[in-house]
């Protein structure tokens, strides 16, 4: 399991050195309609950053990175496209498409999820800390 946080985050948002908890890749954090969150330029994936402090911690519960992180690895799209974000927001690039290959890949790898997944309401994305 990696580390959980981001550190070192600067100002700019980029977090020189440190790498996506999903993607492997450098983090650099994009602006999103939450203050406290950011999103991965690469995978999409949501942090939340602390202000007054210069980590990053990701909103994903933790017992749902593995499944994340493989199904950026198998379909590298965006991981966190119905995360709370305003539909019709400019900053969340993510598209209706991307929204429909996740519920997809959820149904079919049902079996290999946390067994809270059986419990979701239809539809539902609830692999995320609250906000
Ligand atoms: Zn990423």
């Amino acid at each position: 399991m990696p580390d959980q946080k981001i550190k070192e985050m600067s100002d700019d948002g980029k977090a020189h050195g440190a790498l996506c908890i999903i993607c492997d890749k450098e983090f650099h954090g994009h602006d999103t309609d939450h203050f406290t969150i950011k999103v991965c330029g690469v995978c999409g994936a949501p942090y939340f950053i602390s202000q007054g402090s210069s980590g990053a911690e990701i909103a994903i519960k933790e017992n749902w990175v593995p499944a994340t992180r493989e199904y950026w690895i198998e379909q590298q799209r965006n991981v966190s496209p119905a995360f709370g974000f305003n539909e019709k927001s400019a900053l969340n690039s993510a598209t209706n498409d991307d929204i429909i290959s996740l519920r997809l890949w959820l149904r079919s790898k049902v079996k290999n999820l946390p067994q809270e997944y059986q419990s979701w309401p239809r539809d539902a994305d609830l692999r995320f800390t609250k906000i």
